[in-house]
């Protein structure tokens, strides 16, 4: 009973808590006994929030009771651990912020809690969300519930690991060059990044404030629109969020894809690096798709090839202002044995962040200052520009754009650590969406070698009801709902 119990969708948990079957307390149990059976492997969970559960699942079921529960009244939800939650310990996946407790919610999960969201735990991440694998952890890397020696794609690894073990219904990534979108993809869940500026950003732990954007993981595209429908909006707390109303996400997303022409762009179709089994899968998408009723239409997307420069120089130069506030004083970590403030300053960011984020801070660094901004951080902006307008042509031609997530099903725990570059080339399909701010969501598209592959749907700006409306009908047609992974030793162990 339990384990049923933990595959459920928001849909169907909420109908089984109204009709009376079954409590709040109860769905929070059924999660928590399976994070105990299954975490110790799959380690999506940092730490779990009994205090904050017990609370909510307590008013959820009063709220029922009365009959007035709210959208996700009872809905176990799991968050990473860049988002801020009063008095919960929020890290960044980084020990320079251990034992931080934040004295106040972001704006996404006050607004989530508010539609009636039990927060079960804080999960796992690559340290400020650097990463495409979940090992650039500060604590430790998670597991893909697939293939327990693989990865679970990264940053927001522990989130899309979390809901594809049946750990929570939904869960918040955050995405600034593809974090929710291909963790999605590799554990075989549904993610889904906005346009910039539909979620505020307040209460997230900045990353590059020019890309971040926080977004859900779910089991369908229907779970995933509700909970982004309920977090959108405008926010007086942050600057960049749009006063669009949040409900246009939602607008006819159900009405299929007959008549809708899907671009196919020719760089991202034949990306450098694509393996057969994931090709094979996107062209059967295509094809489902145009069963249904799509127009299928070749596109270009020119710059392709110098966005993954353009994001390395952009990302790194961001993160490197936003990280400069984590100094031993103001924060967590602090080596207070130093001879002076400078050494102080030193000592505690040497010995709290790790090595990828030295290195982007560096680099960043680096592209930032005086003889080489404009060589480096100027071209990188223009590059941007010239991405932004691909895409602006490429929705002359197109209603949506379709791809595959990554070019590449989950790989080896370990098998790319030692090379930054065949880690940064992860992204090299999600990225161009966050360099030109536009929404994308990754759908579950059947397996490659036993493993997820994941179908991308890019749409135009403030297009998200076009991209749920892709992902919705190929969900539809394709029968693909994201499954519960039974987390197992890897069947694939001495290969790849
Ligand atoms: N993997 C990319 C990076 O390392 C994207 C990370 C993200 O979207 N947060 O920067």
């Amino acid at each position: 009973m339990t384990d049923d119990l933990t595959s459920l969708t928001i849909q169907e948990a909420s109908r089984l808590l109204r009709l009376g079957s079954i409590s709040s307390a109860d769905l929070v149990t059924a999660h928590v006994e399976r994070i105990e059976r299954v975490d110790p492997q799959v380690k999506a969970y940092l730490r779990l929030t009994q205090q904050l559960w017990e609370k909510q699942a307590d008013d959820a079921d009063r709220k029922i009771r009365r009959g007035d529960a709210e959208p996700l009244a009872g809905i176990p939800i799991a968050i990473k651990d860049v988002l801020c939650v009063r008095g919960v310990e929020t890290t960044a996946g980084s020990q320079i912020l251990r034992g931080f407790k934040p004295p106040y919610t972001g704006t996404a999960v006050a607004r989530l809690f508010e539609a009636g969201a039990v927060m079960l735990g804080v999960t796992n991440c690559d340290e400020f969300a650097m990463g495409s694998s979940t090992e650039n952890s500060g604590y430790f890397p998670t597991h893909n519930p697939w293939d327990l020696d693989r990865v679970p794609g990264g940053s927001s690894g522990g989130s899309a690991a979390a809901v594809a073990a049946g750990e929570a219904i939904i869960a918040l990534g955050t995405d600034t060059g593809g974090s929710i979108r291909q963790p999605a993809a590799l554990c075989g869940v549904v993610g889904m990044k906005p346009t910039y500026g539909r979620v505020s950003r307040y209460g997230l732990i900045a990353f590059a404030s020019s890309l971040d954007q926080i977004g859900p993981f779910a089991r369908s595209v229907d779970d995933a629109a509700l909970t982004l429908s309920l977090m959108a909006g405008y926010d007086p707390l942050d600057s960049t969020s749009s006063d669009r109303a949040a409900m246009e996400v939602l607008n006819n997303y159900g009405a299929g894809v007959k008549g809708m022409r899907l671009g196919v762009p020719r760089e991202y179709y034949d990306v450098q690096g694509i393996e057969a089994g994931v090709k094979a899968a996107i062209d059967a998408a295509l094809f489902i798709l145009q069963k249904q009723g799509a127009e299928i239409v070749d596109v270009s997307l020119p710059h392709t090839d110098y966005g993954l420069a353009a994001y390395y120089i952009i990302a790194p130069a961001e993160c490197s202002s936003n990280l400069a506030r984590f100094d031993g004083v103001r924060y967590g970590l602090s080596e207070v044995d130093a001879p002076n403030i400078t050494e102080e300053y030193s000592r505690t960011r040497r010995k709290g962040f790790g090595t990828e984020v030295r290195r982007r801070v560096m680099l960043g660094t680096y592209a930032l200052s005086s003889g080489y901004y404009d060589a480096y951080y100027l071209k990188a902006q223009k590059v941007r520009t010239l991405i932004k307008r691909d895409f602006d042509a490429a929705f002359e031609k197109c209603d949506a754009i379709v791809s595959a997530t990554s070019p590449t099903v989950a790989f080896p725990i370990g098998s790319k650590t030692q090379d930054p570059l065949s880690m940064y080339l992860c992204d090299v399909l999600t990225l161009g969406g966050n360099l030109a701010g536009l929404p994308g969501i990754s759908v579950p598209c059947g397996t490659s070698n036993g493993l997820p592959v994941g179908l991308q749907v890019l749409g135009p700006q403030w297009g998200e009801n076009v991209v749920f409306r892709v992902a919705r009908a190929y969900e539809e047609a394709s029968e693909m709902k994201a499954e519960v992974a039974t987390p197992v030793p890897s069947p694939h162990r001495g290969e790849g």
